[in-house]
C-alpha cells in the first residue's frame, strides 16, 4: 500500500498522521526535529508545546473551545486523549503537563505499526510520486520548504509575519452612535456605499485616546522574531509615538465621513470597522495592528465611542507566522488547487492556537484517508465547530476588492462569531439557567444553542462512520 506523507510532527501533523492510520492506512510522518530545531522548540518530543500548557476552555455548553473539544473527542483525537490522561488543575480550562502530553503523542505514534516517523527535513515541495501528501509544518517552517511553498502559491500568498487587528463581534457594536458609510459614500465592487462602521471622536476623546494609547503595555518582540514592520503594517501605538496627529492623519482619518446621527457634527477623528466575515457577525477594526498587552487592548479600545461594550472575538497582535492566504489557494478539503492531493492543516492554514490546529489536522488526516480509499472528503457541516473553522480558513472569509494588493485573511481561533447564526424563531432553552433572557442571560442562550446545535450536527456527521473514534478507546 502506497503510504500517505505527512510533513511536521507537531500538534496538527501528529493528529493527521493519527486519524489517517486510524483508517488502515499507512503513513511517513517527516519531522525534523532531532536534525535540525526551530527557534520556538526546546526538544525532539511530537506535539511539543511550545508556550503555555492550556488548551483553554473545555466548557462544551457555552464557549467554542470547548465544543471543538468535544467534536475533536468523538472523532478519536489522539491530541485530545493524550491531553485528557496528562490533565492538570486548571479550573474549567483543560492545561497538560507538557512533557507527558508530549511524550505520550510521540509514544502512542512509536508503537502504531501504520505510522513511520522519520527525522528529516522536508526541504522542497513533495515528489510526485508522493501523490497524497499534508504538509503540518507550522508557524516556523523551515526556510527551505517555506521557499519551495511560495513559489507554487506566489510570494505574496506566503505571509512570514501576522499583523492582525482586533475582530470585534457585531452585535456588541452600539448602532445608536456607530453609522455605516463608505469613505466619500464610494461604491467598490459588490459594495453599498454603505460597507464600513464609523464610530467618530471629538477632539477630547482622540487626545484622551492617543494618551491611553502611548501610555498603554506593550509586548515585545522575541529576539528571534526581529521588528517586522513592513506593508504599511505599523502598530497603531508606534503611530501614536511617530505623533500625536498621525493616526488622524493615517487609519483615523474623518474625512470623506458624516456623521449619520449628527450630521452637523464634524468627527475630530474616526475609527472605521470592516466586515470581516461572510456571515457579518464579525467586523475588524481597520488599520488597528497592534503590540499593545491583551488587557490594554480591550481597556483602551472601549474608550472608543460605539465600542464601549465591545466583545472581541479576537484582539490584536503581530508575530513571526507563516501562513497561507488559504481562502484563495485551498479546496474545501484543505487541497492545494494547483495541485491536487497536497494538503496542508494546522496554524500554516490560518487557524491559530494549539487546539484549532490539531483540528484542522485531524480533519486533514480524515481528508486525505477518504481520498486514498478513493471517496470523496466529507466535509463537516458549517454549523460544527469543525465546520466554522474550516468555513473561515477555506471560503467564509471576505476579500478586500477595494484595497488591491492587501491581503485581508488572517489567523484566528475558533469563537462563535465564526458559526451562522441561529436560526430565526430557534426556541432558546430555559431550564439551562435561572431567569430570563435578557442581556447576558440572552448572550448566554444563544451560546448553549450554538454549542447543541453543534455538537448534535457533529454526532450526525460522523453518523456510523465514527469508527476511528471506536478504534482508538
Ligand atoms: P507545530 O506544532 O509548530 O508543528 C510543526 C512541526 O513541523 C514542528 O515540529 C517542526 O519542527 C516541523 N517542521 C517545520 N518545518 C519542517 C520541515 N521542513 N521538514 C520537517 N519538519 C518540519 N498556541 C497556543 O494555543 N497557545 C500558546 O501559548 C502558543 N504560544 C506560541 C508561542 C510561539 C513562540 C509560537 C511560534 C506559537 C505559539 N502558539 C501558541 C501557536 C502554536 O504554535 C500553534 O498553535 C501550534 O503549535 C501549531 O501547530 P502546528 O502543528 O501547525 O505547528
Amino acid at each position: 500500500d502506497q503510504p500517505i506523507h505527512v510533513v511536521g510532527g507537531g500538534l496538527a501533523g501528529s493528529e493527521a498522521a493519527w486519524q489517517i492510520a486510524r483508517c488502515g492506512i499507512p503513513v511517513i510522518l517527516h519531522e525534523m526535529r532531532g536534525v535540525r530545531g526551530t527557534p520556538a522548540h526546546h526538544t525532539d518530543g511530537l506535539a511539543e508545546l511550545v508556550c503555555s500548557n492550556s488548551f483553554r476552555s473545555d466548557d462544551a455548553s457555552a464557549n467554542a473551545v470547548g465544543v471543538i473539544h468535544a467534536e475533536m473527542r468523538l472523532a478519536g483525537s489522539l491530541i485530545m486523549q493524550c491531553a485528557d490522561s496528562n490533565q492538570v488543575p486548571a479550573g474549567s480550562a483543560l492545561a497538560v503537563d507538557r512533557v507527558g502530553f508530549s511524550d505520550a503523542v510521540t509514544a502512542a505514534i512509536d508503537n502504531e505499526p501504520l505510522i513511520t516517523v522519520t527525522r528529516e527535513e522536508v526541504t522542497g515541495l513533495p515528489p510526485s510520486e508522493w501523490d497524497q501528501t499534508i504538509i503540518a509544518t507550522g508557524p516556523l517552517t523551515a526556510p527551505s520548504l517555506a521557499e519551495a511553498i511560495a513559489k507554487v502559491t506566489g510570494s505574496d500568498a506566503l505571509a512570514f509575519f501576522d499583523a492582525i487587528a482586533p475582530i470585534v463581534h457585531f452585535d456588541s457594536i452600539d448602532l445608536d452612535t456607530a453609522w455605516f458609510q463608505s469613505r466619500y459614500d464610494k461604491v467598490g465592487p459588490g459594495g453599498t456605499g454603505k460597507d464600513y462602521l464609523n464610530c467618530p471622536m471629538d477632539e477630547a476623546q482622540y487626545g484622551a485616546f492617543i494618551d491611553a494609547l502611548l501610555a498603554g503595555d506593550k509586548t515585545e518582540f522575541r529576539e528571534w522574531e526581529g521588528t517586522p514592520y513592513f506593508d504599511g503594517c505599523l502598530p497603531i501605538e508606534v503611530m501614536a509615538e511617530r505623533g500625536r496627529e498621525t493616526l488622524r492623519h493615517g487609519p483615523m482619518k474623518p474625512m470623506g465621513l458624516t456623521n449619520a446621527h449628527h450630521p452637523d457634527k464634524k468627527p475630530y477623528a474616526v475609527v472605521q470597522l470592516r466586515q470581516d466575515n461572510a456571515l457579518g457577525t464579525l467586523y475588524n477594526m481597520v488599520g488597528f495592528q497592534t503590540k499593545l498587552k491583551y488587557g490594554a487592548q480591550a481597556e483602551i479600545f472601549r474608550m472608543i465611542p460605539g465600542l464601549q461594550n465591545a466583545e472581541f472575538a479576537r484582539l490584536g497582535g503581530i508575530h513571526r507566522n507563516t501562513y497561507l492566504d488559504s481562502p484563495r489557494l485551498l479546496d474545501s478539503s484543505l487541497s492545494l488547487l494547483a495541485r491536487r492531493g497536497l494538503r496542508f492543516a494546522g496554524q500554516i492554514t490560518g487557524c491559530e492556537g494549539y487546539v484549532e490546529s490539531a483540528a484542522i489536522g485531524l480533519l486533514a488526516g480524515r481528508f486525505a484517508a477518504e481520498e486514498r480509499a478513493g471517496g470523496v472528503p466529507d466535509i463537516p457541516p458549517a454549523t460544527t465547530a469543525f465546520g466554522a473553522l474550516l468555513n473561515h480558513i477555506t471560503g467564509g472569509h471576505l476579500s478586500t476588492d477595494d484595497e488591491p494588493g492587501k491581503r485581508s485573511f488572517q489567523p484566528m481561533n475558533i469563537n462563535f462569531g465564526l458559526f451562522p447564526p441561529l436560526a430565526p424563531g430557534t426556541k432558546l432553552k430555559p431550564d439551562d439557567w435561572e431567569g430570563r433572557f435578557r442581556g447576558k442571560d440572552k448572550a448566554l442562550a444563544k451560546k448553549h444553542a450554538l454549542s447543541a446545535r453543534a455538537l448534535g450536527d457533529c454526532k450526525a456527521w460522523l453518523g456510523g462512520n465514527d469508527g476511528a473514534a471506536q478504534a482508538a478507546e
